[in-house]
């Protein structure tokens, strides 16, 4: 679509990016473009717009900066899901998959209360291990995650499709092969 066209242009491709062979999509530039990022946000909100959200949770750290604007436009609190160590008070914490080893995520365990219907936020899909986590840690607080929304698809990876066999509907703007 036109959409898909002009957002993609404004994402920067960084090749080898953090090792050889990977190519790192940047959307800082996406951020920086004044229209781009507002669009960006609409788009995020739409699927979804006319259903009530008490909460959208994001991942650290690029899903904050997208989840926060886009908890603004739904009228709705945000959740933030961090690396662990990070959060202050009592947490639910959940063991991961990167691409090397395992890493963890935590999340307060009283950010979210039973039936609450959340909406998960993050930059971008790979192979979905992130979101999974993610959203696991919703659900075992109670949440009803009602879509998970990302900017960018990256489909070859799987990640959308894993999360969707989960029964977690799947909203993205944009996919690079
Ligand atoms: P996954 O767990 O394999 O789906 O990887 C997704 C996570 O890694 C998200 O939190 C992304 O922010 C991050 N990530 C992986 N590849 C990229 C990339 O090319 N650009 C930006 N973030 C990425």
């Amino acid at each position: 679509s036109q959409l898909a066209t002009d957002l993609a242009a404004t994402v920067r491709s960084i090749p080898d990016y953090p090792k050889p062979g990977i190519i790192f999509r940047d959307i800082t530039t996406l951020l920086g473009n004044p229209r781009a990022f507002r669009r960006a946000v609409d788009e995020l909100v739409q699927p979804w717009a006319g259903s009530k959200i008490d909460k959208v949770a994001g991942i650290e750290a690029r899903g904050f900066i997208l989840g926060g604007a886009v908890a603004h436009q739904a009228s709705a609190g945000f959740i933030p899901i961090r690396k662990k160590g990070k959060l202050p008070h009592a947490t639910v914490r959940i063991a991961y998959s990167l691409e090397y080893g395992l890493d963890e995520m935590e999340m307060h365990e009283d950010a979210v209360t039973a039936g609450e219907r959340v909406v998960l936020v993050d930059d971008l899909i790979a192979t979905g291990g992130t979101a999974v986590a993610a959203t696991k840690l919703l659900k075992q607080c109670g949440a009803e995650v009602v879509a998970a929304v990302f900017v960018i698809d990256l489909p070859d990876l799987g990640g959308a499709d894993k999360l969707r066999a989960l029964g977690t509907p799947v909203h993205t703007l944009m996919s690079f092969a």
